[in-house]
């Protein structure tokens, strides 16, 4: 398989956001799910199933030489009780997946150490931020993507070091801006034009960025503003040999997107905190090391092929949800095991020798080194990151094996409330809104609702499903294409910026190329690291 098909494979296991009310089937005890009730698979909440009182290895069978190990593998898969959401050590915050260490969060994925923050992805440390994704040390933002070490940001990407302004693109070290573009140290600009206090003071004010309709319009302006302005081709900063977007701090990563602190990798998202040697990944992080095909692997992990959710664990092949384990093969749900292979105990000798057998029975029917055939996957397409990625219509996805799920999640036509006779005296958080763009039902939760009112940001009228899959949109898709540079010589080629400085290649068009994740159909101004650093140094 290809690269792309591989990821493709992968993400098809990997229910971020789709989630449901169902019992747990242990302790019978309404939970919250990735799991719909229509599930056949046995769901144990997160107390139940991280209790000391059941033995995984109650499910460990043989192996027999004359079928596909994968065949067998999904047998026990399909036994082994699974875990409702996977988070860990969340206090106030039951509605969080793949994440841990959050306090009084709500519907936050991907995240760790958090406080406050409610439909966020991929948040690390930040505080009382709403509808932001990737994000590091950010407090009381809303509606931005790629952004660090901010305060009072708002619907703004690839900023850092910025505060109260709204809008803004590629910014850094800036305070009090409007809609701005690639601007390094300002204050007190509107669209890139310097003002003085008290103009940018009354320009604020008339754009009534409290209400709904005042928003929107600016961002149609922002939007309109930023098409005139040059953008570095990907977002690769303090980089060395790496080629894909949003990197940081890496070497040799190529074909990686969102990546840092990390080297020597190939076809990773979210590859960080010291990952190496890591190829085909999506999410390895904390040391991890010598990891391919896998999923969700971290923590001090190490020889880890074909697997998905094993922390703290080394030498693990086609294992799921093992944690503090080692030399573990085709195994689920273990804690502190070593030498398994089916959830069946074995010396260390007698794995050795099974563990041969076993590869060179998979290498003979072409399976070692694929991931888990689409049929072992519990969710459907349209419930997995896979969905965002390589979008795929029912029909196209159960014919390529894939499974579909069917539950509605939500409600629709229970609005309370038409957005025409909003805003009124209505208290939001005992209001059922419908979201403007796929009509779906949705609430604002208290915490929520005090942070909009405090921060004077009008309630969304997209529903968070749709607000995130505007901001995931924006980033673009994790592939590579191959693109020219956009400069033309004094100007842009399509003319609509004016380069401000003299470029090495004078007046002539610039004959740099690059690879950018932006496909060539989509018209966007891309400047080579040269052409861009002369602009924006
Ligand atoms: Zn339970
Ligand atoms: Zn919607
Ligand atoms: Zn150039
Ligand atoms: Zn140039």
């Amino acid at each position: 398989m290809c690269p792309l098909c591989r990821a493709q494979r992968r993400l098809a296991f990997r229910n971020e956001r789709a989630f449901y009310k169902r019992k747990c089937d242990r302790c019978d005890k309404d939970v919250v799910s990735m799991y719909s009730p229509s599930k056949r698979y046995r769901v144990w909440c997160y107390d139940c199933w991280f209790k000391d009182d059941w033995d995984p290895l109650v499910y460990g069978r043989n192996y027999d030489s004359t079928r596909s190990f994968l065949e067998q593998f999904e047998e026990l898969w399909n036994e082994v009780p699974k875990i409702g959401l996977m988070h860990m050590r969340s206090v106030n915050s039951e509605y969080v997946n793949i994440s841990a260490d959050n306090k009084d969060c709500y519907m936050i994925v991907e995240s760790s150490n958090n406080e406050g923050c409610t439909h966020c992805y991929w948040i690390q440390e930040c505080k009382d931020c709403v509808d932001v994704s990737f994000a590091s040390k950010t407090e009381l933002s809303y509606e931005s993507d790629d952004c660090y070490d901010s305060y009072k940001l708002y619907y703004s990407k690839g900023c850092h070091d910025c505060r109260d302004s709204f809008f803004l693109f590629d910014c850094k070290d800036c305070s009090d801006c409007i809609g701005c573009v690639n601007l390094r140290s300002k204050k007190y600009h509107i669209f890139n034009r310097p003002y003085s206090k008290e103009e940018y003071e009354r320009f604020l004010a008339d754009a009534k960025l409290d209400t709904h309709e005042g928003v929107e319009a600016m961002r149609k302006k922002f939007e309109a503003f930023a098409e005139t302005q040059p953008k570095k081709y990907a977002e690769i900063y303090n980089s060395v040999g790496c080629n894909g977007g949003y990197i940081k701090n890496a070497k040799n990563c190529n074909y990686c997107f969102h990546c840092y602190e990390s080297e020597d990798s190939k076809y990773g998202v979210h590859v960080w905190r010291n990952a190496k040697d890591c190829m085909d990944v999506d999410t390895a992080g904390r040391n991890a090391e010598l990891v391919y095909n896998s999923m969700n692997s971290g923590i001090d992990i190490s020889h880890y092929i074909c697997s998905s959710l094993c922390w703290t664990c080394s030498f693990m092949e086609y294992s799921y949800y093992c944690f503090n384990s080692n030399h573990c093969f085709g195994s689920v749900g273990l804690r502190k095991k070593d030498y398994c292979i089916l959830n069946k105990q074995y010396s260390k000798e007698d794995f050795e020798k099974l563990r041969e057998t076993i590869v060179a029975d998979m290498k003979k029917r072409e399976e070692y080194g694929e991931f888990f055939p689409a049929s072992v996957s519990t969710f459907g397409y349209n419930e997995t990151a896979a969905q965002d990625q390589f979008p795929l219509k029912k029909e196209e996805a159960l014919k390529q094996g894939f499974k579909w799920e069917d539950t509605t999640r939500g409600t629709y036509g229970k609005e309370t409330v038409k957005w025409e006779d909003f805003p009124a005296e209505i208290d939001p958080t005992k209001t059922v809104f419908a979201c403007i763009d796929c009509s779906k039902n949705y609430r604002v939760i208290p915490s929520e609702f005090a942070f909009y009112k405090k921060l004077h940001i009008p309630v969304p009228r997209l529903c968070p499903d749709c607000r995130y899959a505007r901001r995931i949109g924006n980033r673009g898709p994790n592939h590579l294409w191959k693109r020219a540079c956009s400069c033309g010589g004094s100007s842009s080629k399509d003319g609509k910026y004016k380069n401000t400085v003299a470029h090495v290649h004078s007046d002539k068009p610039c004959p740099n190329e690059f690879s950018a994740n932006v496909p060539p159909e989509k018209n966007k101004m891309l400047y080579c690291e040269a052409c861009y650093n002369a602009e924006v140094g």
